[in-house]
């Protein structure tokens, strides 16, 4: 079943309101594909979240954040700064420990225990990849599930399969708000999931389901990978390679949410992604390189909608960091049950 482009139209899915799904979906005579702007929807939701921290705050409650960075890992140094600068921003409380590349597991092990204990961090992150030799498994599992905001916590991924209420890793949390807030009803639809990794795959899998598409996930070794695609009204594509899904491989109509960040450094490659593309070629020029995700650019044409890259799925991230931290603080602090209707 194909989601119907003749009813989906960016200015009925910018203007309307929140959590009112199916009333939107009544405008007609847009054939253009809705472009799901990952950087204005992480703005509605950081302000959504701000009011929520004020409100938190009558009740003496300021959710905290507590983020461990081993050692400099350039990239990894940006997105921690960002997660840290937002936090500011937000009014959530954040605490940045930064022990060197040669910390021990056991010592790591200690810090998880110390802010496992602290009733002021209501969220503890930390920034992967680890070093070689710290047991990364171990680690995570350290991590009082109620403060694990990543959502990779083994008792997370558990309360996210039985439906329960829980802490969900925040990218594939992050595409369900998207598809939510701009009115893309999941119910009853097609979606094919390309990736299963425990941090995207599985996880987008999962929340799919819950919210009752039908779902197939795709992999390495899957047969006739573009036979599974076509058949998609919802394509999730997050397995970390360049254009991979091409046009040919997706069914005019169909949403794709591209997960995937892959960075293009061959100018040829670029200009095959982005032909006549002043803008990418600037910046090309600029930096030695451009992001393009795991969809062919090409493939978005034909789309009811799409998730650009930059700016789409990735813009997210730290919206949803910001949110499942709030979360954690009610949940932990006022719902310890899980009914958070009642907060
Ligand atoms: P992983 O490398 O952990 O997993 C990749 C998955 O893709 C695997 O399940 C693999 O299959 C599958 N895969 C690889 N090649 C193919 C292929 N040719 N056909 C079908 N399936 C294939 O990656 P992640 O899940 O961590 O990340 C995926 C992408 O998403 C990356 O580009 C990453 O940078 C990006 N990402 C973006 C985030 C964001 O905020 N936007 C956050 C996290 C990741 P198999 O299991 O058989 O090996």
């Amino acid at each position: 079943m194909s989601l119907p482009r003749d009813k989906l139209s960016p200015m009925s899915l910018t203007s309307a309101p929140l959590q009112q799904p199916e009333e939107r979906d009544q405008t007609r005579q847009h054939t253009a594909p809705v472009i799901l702007d990952g950087l204005a929807i992480a703005a509605e939701i950081k302000v959504e979240v701000a009011a929520e921290i004020q409100s938190l705050a009558k009740r003496n409650v300021r959710p905290g954040l507590a983020v461990i960075l081993v050692g400099s890992v350039a990239a990894s140094e940006i997105y921690v700064r960002s997660k840290v600068k937002t936090c500011g921003e937000l009014g959530i409380f954040s605490e940045l420990i930064t022990p060197p590349e040669s910390v021990t597991t056991d010592e790591l092990l200690a810090m998880v225990a110390s802010l496992n204990a602290r009733d002021e961090i209501d969220g503890i992150l930390i920034q992967l990849p680890l070093p070689a030799h710290v047991d990364t498994r171990r680690l995570l599992e350290a991590v009082d599930p109620d403060k694990d905001v990543d959502g990779f916590h083994p008792v997370n991924v558990g309360r996210l399969q039985s439906g329960q209420p829980g802490l969900q890793p925040c990218t594939p949390a992050g595409v369900m708000e998207m598809l939510r807030r701009r009115n893309l009803s999941v119910t009853g639809r097609n979606a094919v999931v390309l990736g299963r990794s425990d941090i995207v795959g599985k996880p987008m899998a999962m929340l799919l389901l819950n919210a009752s598409a039908t779902v197939t996930i795709c992999h390495s070794k899957t047969a006739d990978l573009a036979s599974v695609t076509r058949g998609a009204d919802i394509l999730v594509a997050a397995i970390g390679r360049p254009g991979y899904v091409t046009e040919d491989m997706v069914r005019p109509g169909a949403i794709l949410i591209d997960v995937g960040i892959n960075r293009v450094t061959d100018e040829r490659t670029m200009q095959e992604f982005f032909p006549a593309d002043a803008a990418r070629a600037a910046i090309f020029a600029k930096r030695g390189s451009v992001v393009v995700g795991d969809i062919h650019p090409a493939a978005f044409a034909t789309s009811a909608a799409y998730t650009p890259v930059p700016g789409g799925v990735g813009a997210m991230t730290i919206a949803m960091l910001m949110s499942n931290t709030v979360k954690a603080a009610k949940l932990r602090r006022l719902a310890p049950k899980g009914d958070l209707q009642r907060v």
